[in-house]
């Protein structure tokens, strides 16, 4: 409360400006403090002012000895006993609210003759006036004995009173001044306030990175208040590298006032029960959507008022709107980061459909797309009986064979279920060799569906702990649906190539992949032979047995020819009953022995028994080039000699023959 307030006087600043105009042209610039006056609006709140300035008074008038037997009283402005001053002459106060009644209504001094313990004593009361308007705002009364005021007490009571008149002023004006200080002090430190606040809402809004802004708030806080220390708790998997932002705690001790502050999204404060000159606040950091963390201060009450909770919860308010408008633009950011990423990876993956290649692919994007230190992924070969490590930087681990579900790829292959580790040293249920060999701490891995069966695993590694976040889990998943697509295409791509190339009756090659084959070949090789298998009298084997048994011939046939030859050479169906082999870098020489191998364990091995007749014919670099269908035709004619000669015949090609 101001001085003025405690005196219950009109509002300082009113009579500053009531005096600034009445008194504004003057040339003292004092002159309106001495216009500043008391009114009779203030008349009955001034008691305390008055009985203050009279005990003042009396304290100067102690000083003079000649005063000594007279007694002094002050009354109000009506004349009534003042009850603040607890005056020893209480008993002659009905003889001084009489003298001041009279003086109250004339205006001037009145005095009045008791006889007190056989004594005559005059008791007289003075009138002050206001300066201004010369009002009675007060009555000074005194009692002497009638001998000294008739040998001039009563003149020298008078100038005392006229003392008192002074003391009262000097004591209002004092009031009054040291109230306007107060007021001019105060003003100044909320002008300030307010400029700081703007200054740090600027800031704070210009940043839109969430680590900023809270750098920021904490900064200025810590500007704001040196002596104070400061923390801030954030409730999300928030990382910061200022040291002053920490986790908040699982469990709080009760009462605490973050907790309260949290729970309630209220500023809580508290005084220290050992240390009264403590004061803890807990300030929650909210926006529109939620409760983001709490700010723990803790300063000394001293120099903590109301304004400073004002003052703090309005920062931490502006410092929640920011941080959320912060985290929506890094979210949307991250969303549109996402969509990119995953728009490319897509992309490339779609540009292949050789399964090697997409497996790079998306090796590469991953470790990019999530800032990983390593990449792993592992896909099922069944030849080799395992997981194969199909893609990884950490070159020791490359190809090579998980059985049994070992490690984490195998637990996530196993299980079919995503897998998200921030702390690999002090949680490892599962040994992982990628983890161990890599000195990992964080992984986030996830199965690799194609088609609607889990065929590999997806494993992200980190060497740092807690490096990967929750959306960073989820993403990798969705990335994991584009890469079993993209893998399930390759794979029935491949499939479809392979039905396209082969015949489904005997399993050998179509002749259009014969065709190309050899047209390949030539392009490279010296040399090659082409032989032409041709089943003897099939006509009649048909309508001897049926067609059915017909086609278990031809497969019988297939077979043999398959069995009989290298692994680089080429058979195929040529058509009917009709196959074909095509031997790559062999002259005629050595294709008339495998011919020959053909024609006799046909011969031997088929049930009902049937035999073959085959037409050879060959191409060499030094001849003219000779086209595939040239060939073709030459080893028709060959064949078509092994007929006319009666069947169950190898022949070789007329031109052939005429060229060894
Ligand atoms: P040759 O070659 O010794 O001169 O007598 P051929 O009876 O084998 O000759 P031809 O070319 O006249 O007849 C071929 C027969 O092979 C006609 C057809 O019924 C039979 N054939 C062709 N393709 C198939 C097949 O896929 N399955 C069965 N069962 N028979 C087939
Ligand atoms: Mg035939
Ligand atoms: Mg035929």
């Amino acid at each position: 409360m101001s001085e003025q307030e405690a005196y219950g006087l009109k509002d300082s600043r009113m009579l500053l400006q009531d005096t600034m105009q009445s008194g504004g042209d003057s040339d003292d610039p004092a002159a309106w403090l001495r216009e500043t006056d008391i009114v009779s609006y203030d008349f009955p709140y001034a008691a305390n002012l008055i009985a203050d300035s009279f005990i003042e008074w009396q304290g100067e008038l102690n000083a003079l000895p000649f005063t000594k037997n007279w007694e002094w009283c002050v009354l109000d402005a009506e004349g009534r006993w003042i009850d603040q001053i607890k005056d020893r002459q209480e008993q002659w106060r009905p003889q001084w609210e009489e003298a001041a009644a009279v003086s109250v209504s004339s205006g001037k001094m009145h005095a009045m003759q008791f006889l007190v313990e056989d004594r005559d004593v005059n008791f007289f009361t003075i009138p002050m006036f206001t300066r201004n308007h010369r009002e009675i705002f007060a009555l000074l009364g005194c009692a002497m004995s009638t001998e000294q005021y008739e040998q001039g007490g009563k003149h020298t009571a008078e100038a005392m009173a006229l003392h008192f008149h002074t003391c009262f002023y000097r004591r209002f004006e004092h009031v009054f001044v040291s109230d306007l200080a107060n007021v001019h002090l105060h003003a100044e430190r909320e002008s300030n306030r307010r400029s700081i606040l703007f200054q740090i809402v600027q800031r704070m809004h210009d940043n839109i990175d969430v680590n900023a802004v809270l750098t920021e708030v904490i900064d200025s806080i810590s500007a704001m208040y040196p002596g104070a220390r400061l923390e801030l708790f954030m409730s999300q998997d928030h990382r910061s590298s200022n040291p002053q932002v920490k986790p908040l705690p699982l469990l709080w001790t009760k009462n605490d006032v973050c907790a309260r502050a949290f729970k309630d999204g209220r500023v809580a404060i508290e005084t220290s029960l050992e240390d009264s000159h403590v004061v803890e606040i807990g300030l929650p950091l909210g926006g529109k959507q939620g409760v983001y963390g709490v700010f723990h201060m803790i300063m000394d009450n001293q120099v903590f008022s109301d304004m400073d909770l004002q003052f703090l919860s309005m920062v931490a308010d502006t410092a929640g709107t920011a941080f959320e408008n912060a985290k929506l633009y890094e979210r949307s950011n991250q969303l549109i980061r996402e969509l990119r990423m995953s728009n490319e990876l897509t992309q490339r993956l779609n540009k292949s459909l050789r399964l090697g290649e997409i497996f790079q692919f998306a090796f590469e994007e991953l470790l990019e797309m999530f800032e990983a230190d390593y990449c792993c992924i592992v896909h099922m070969n069944e030849e080799k009986g395992g997981l194969e490590v199909i893609a990884c930087n950490h070159q020791p681990l490359l190809h090579e064979i998980l059985k049994d579900g070992q490690g984490l790829g195998g637990k996530v292959y196993a299980t079919g279920e995503p897998l998200i580790l921030s702390d690999y040293i002090n949680n490892n249920a599962t040994a992982s060799r990628l983890m161990d060999s890599t000195d990992s701490q964080s992984l986030i891995a996830t199965p690799l569906n194609v088609g609607g069966e889990v065929r590999g695993a997806i494993m992200l590694a980190h060497r740092d702990a807690h490096y990967f976040s929750y959306d960073n889990y989820r993403l990798l998943q969705a990335m994991a649906g584009h890469i079993g697509l993209a893998v399930g295409n390759a794979r029935l791509h491949a499939e479809v190539r392979r039905l396209a190339n082969r015949d489904t009756l005997t399993g050998l090659f179509a002749r259009h992949y014969l065709d190309e084959m050899i047209k390949e070949r030539q392009n490279t090789d010296f040399c090659g032979s082409l032989i032409v298998v041709d089943i003897d009298q099939f006509k009649a084997v048909n309508d001897t047995y049926g067609h059915q048994k017909g086609d278990k011939i031809l497969k019988q046939v297939s077979e043999i020819v398959k069995s009989s030859i290298r692994q680089g050479d080429i058979a195929a169906r040529w058509g009917g009953e009709e196959l074909a082999v095509y031997l790559p870098q062999l002259g005629v020489q050595q294709s008339v022995l495998v011919a020959e191998r053909i024609r006799e364990r046909v011969m031997g091995e088929t049930e009902p028994r049937v035999t073959v007749s085959c037409g050879i014919a060959e191409w060499s670099w030094t001849d003219e080039r000779v086209s595939v269908e040239t060939l073709f035709y030459r080893a028709d004619m060959a064949l078509y000699e092994a007929k006319n000669n009666g069947r169950n015949l190898v022949i070789v090609d007329n031109k052939t023959i005429n060229a060894f």
